[in-house]
């Protein structure tokens, strides 16, 4: 049985609007492909190998919850976490998470917390929260596919030329509430602000990541697998329904 071991960053002090779901997304549409997917929660001054992971999830939080992780992150996670990046770990972050990955998030507090520097991103909070459904036009490895999900952010997120854009906001704020752009992309990372949990409502999302994780470990002996997911893409239909 072919296995992939997932990292789960700060699961305690990162999980707003059910982001784990997205690890439980990815764990049960593995299961139901025969991978087994082993999830190694990781927690402030622990020290891990971070070689040995495929794939990695940073969720959402408070600005308290990411100040409380931000130092852990740059001087205890960050070294691994890049060069396993460099070398093809696939990993998502939403919201709080995606903030930490770019260069540094200024709260409203006036505080500046430093970020890892993976992504190009920088994230300044503004005095409005932007809050709602949130609907991004994307292309997932050739696949046109709208994404749903909902946002509740203060920080305002700018591209520098580093990084794709993941897709273009169609419904709702995406990245600053200025640009349309809606998430960012560098090797295989994705950072956007779509809770919801984002990845059960979009299969194709979740599969994608799987599809990356699988054919890094191990190339073409394991393609992903194709899976009936009719009661997904209706629900999905569904939102976009009443959105668009
Ligand atoms: N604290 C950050 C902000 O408000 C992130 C919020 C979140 O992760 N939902 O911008």
């Amino acid at each position: 049985m072919p296995t992939l071991y997932l990292a789960h960053l700060y699961a305690a002090e990162m999980n707003v609007y059910g982001d784990r779901g997205n690890v439980i997304a990815l764990r049960q549409r593995c299961a139901w492909r025969g991978i087994d997917l082993r999830v190694t929660p990781i927690a402030p001054g622990e020290q891990h190998d971070w070689s040995r992971f495929d794939l990695a999830f940073f969720g959402g939080g408070q600005d308290s919850g990411q100040a409380l992780v931000a130092t852990d992150l740059f001087e205890c996670q960050g070294p691994g976490l890049r060069t396993a990046v460099e070398d093809g770990l696939t990993l998502l972050a939403i919201c709080g998470g995606y903030q930490l990955l770019g260069h540094y998030f200024l709260t409203h507090a006036g505080e500046r917390l430093p970020g890892l520097g993976l992504l190009d991103v920088y994230t300044i909070a503004g005095k409005q929260r932007m809050i709602g459904n949130i609907v991004v036009e994307s292309e997932l490895a050739g696949t046109r596919v709208k994404l749903v999900g909902f946002e509740n952010h203060s920080g305002h997120t700018y591209h520098g030329p580093g990084v794709r854009s993941l897709g273009r906001v169609v419904v709702g704020y995406g990245d600053n509430g200025e640009d349309r752009v809606g998430g960012a992309i560098y090797r295989n990372v994705y950072g956007c602000y779509l809770h919801g949990s984002l990845l059960p409502k979009n299969p194709q999302f979740t599969d994608h990541l799987i599809a990356l994780a699988l054919q890094r470990r191990y190339g073409s002996a394991f393609p992903l697998a194709p899976l009936e997911s009719d009661l997904e893409l209706q629900a999905q239909q569904a939102m976009l329904a009443r959105l668009l």
